[in-house]
């Protein structure tokens, strides 16, 4: 059988620990034997992010730009700890920070959805994509703990030196005040990337804000994504048959508890923080949680939404047995590789794409699957598979298909 081909390079971001160790697995067993992979391959490992001084995580950003599609491995985000163990010259930022703000990009997480890992909620039949603002608001807030009685105001000064105030409160004893802010730039950047990626996967999209109590602060969010709507998006969804949804943000939660899932959430920094939390557990498991970053000029990211799984790698170099769960990461590289095959025009590279989801799932259905899903399965009669051998149930599966 001849290999599948492909024409544009995959951005290829390797990364840290126990994923990286999976990511050379699922290259060797489920897409080198099918597909004639080409990528243009950056180590984003922390030693290699150190010896370039982090220049290798802007180099492989601008890659993205220039190819369109990647695909990334978790990576670690240093902190004190990490200083030592990697004798680190810098507490390096975030790599999904750096490219994140390089790409002005949106992240929308994914459950993968099979049968067997049942959703809490159990009107949710189709996943809930959560897609979170990731500027500002209290995440980029400015705080003071007022120790008594006194004046607070909010003074904006003009580029002029004209000033403009608001009374925030005339204390009488102490109390707290925060400053917070946003961008229109920001915002519109949010609605473009939500719109997009509304019209890509052909589902709906809510937004939800709490516009009834900040007239001007959340108002101008609602006003913002509904102007981007009317004028650029309107058209496109009315011919796909999709719909832009906004409400109240209490109503969004509480209707949301009620739907059978199928549709984008775009949410306010604060709210997507909190929401995806509690979305991707009621789904059952981080492992099973895709993501991908996609900026409003149309480049994509893909990757898994947990971390390195740290525990198990020091289990793994110990020389012990670890069973763990490659499904998200695995969806990160189909996923690349689906939007690859559609930006040129390659029906059998996407697929592929498809066939290697479902031989994933189809082996989680028959009853083969890692320990993580084992403990919350509703089938019975399950077989626990250590790391490799999950994979290679996989590529069995996928050989059979
Ligand atoms: P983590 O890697 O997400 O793992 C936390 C725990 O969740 C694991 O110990 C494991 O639980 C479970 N888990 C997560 N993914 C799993 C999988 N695929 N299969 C089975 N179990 C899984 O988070 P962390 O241990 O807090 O962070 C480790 C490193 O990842 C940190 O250095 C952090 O900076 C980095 N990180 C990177 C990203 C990214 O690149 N996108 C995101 C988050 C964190 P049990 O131990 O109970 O089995
Ligand atoms: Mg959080």
């Amino acid at each position: 059988m001849s290999k599948i081909t492909m024409t544009t390079p995959l951005v290829e971001m390797d990364g840290d620990e126990m994923t990286r160790i999976l990511w050379q697995f699922i290259k060797d067993d489920l897409i080198l034997p099918y597909v004639d992979l080409k990528t243009e391959y950056y180590d984003l490992g922390l030693k290699y992010r150190n010896e370039t001084d982090d220049q290798v995580t802007i180099d492989s950003a601008n890659a993205t730009k220039k190819y369109g599609v990647a695909v990334k491995c978790a990576t670690i985000t240093p902190n004190a700890a990490r200083m030592d163990e990697y004798n680190l010259k810098q507490m390096w930022k975030s790599p999904n920070g750096t490219i994140r703000a390089m790409l002005d990009g949106t992240v929308f997480r994914a459950p993968i959805v099979v049968k067997g890992i049942e959703p809490c909620v159990k009107n949710w039949e189709k996943p809930i994509t959560l897609a979170r603002h990731a500027y500002g608001d209290v995440y980029k807030n400015t705080e003071i703990k007022v120790p008594g009685a006194g004046k607070a105001e909010l003074v904006y000064t003009a580029a002029d030196g004209t000033e403009t105030r608001e009374l925030i409160h005339e204390f009488d004893g102490p109390g707290i005040i925060q400053g917070i802010h946003n961008t229109e730039k920001s915002i519109e950047s949010f609605a473009r990337a939500c719109f997009n990626y509304a019209i890509d996967t052909k589902q709906d999209i809510w937004f939800a804000t709490k516009d009834t109590i900040s007239k001007k602060y959340d108002h101008t969010f609602k006003d913002i994504m509904q102007d981007i709507y009317d004028k650029e998006y309107d058209a496109k969804f009315k011919e796909l048959g999709i719909e832009y949804f906004y409400t109240l943000i209490d109503d969004a939660v509480a209707r949301v508890m009620k739907a059978k899932g199928g549709f984008i959430w775009a949410c306010k920094n604060y709210d997507g923080d909190v929401m995806s939390d509690m979305v991707s557990s009621a789904f059952g498991s981080l492992a099973m949680m895709t993501s991908v970053l996609v900026s409003p000029d149309g480049n994509y990211e893909y990757e898994a939404a947990h971390g390195t799984v740290m525990r198990h790698y020091y289990k793994h170099l110990k020389g012990e047995e670890t069973s763990t769960n490659s499904v998200a990461t695995i969806f990160a590289w189909t996923g690349a590789l689906r939007k690859r095959g559609e930006l040129d025009n390659l029906p059998d590279l996407m697929a592929f794409a498809d066939k290697l989801e479902k031989a994933t799932l189809k082996t989680i259905e028959d009853g083969k699957m890692t320990k993580d899903l084992a403990l919350i399965t509703s089938l019975d009669n399950v077989t626990v598979l250590n790391s490799r051998d999950f994979i290679k149930a996989i590529k069995e599966t996928l050989d059979n298909m």
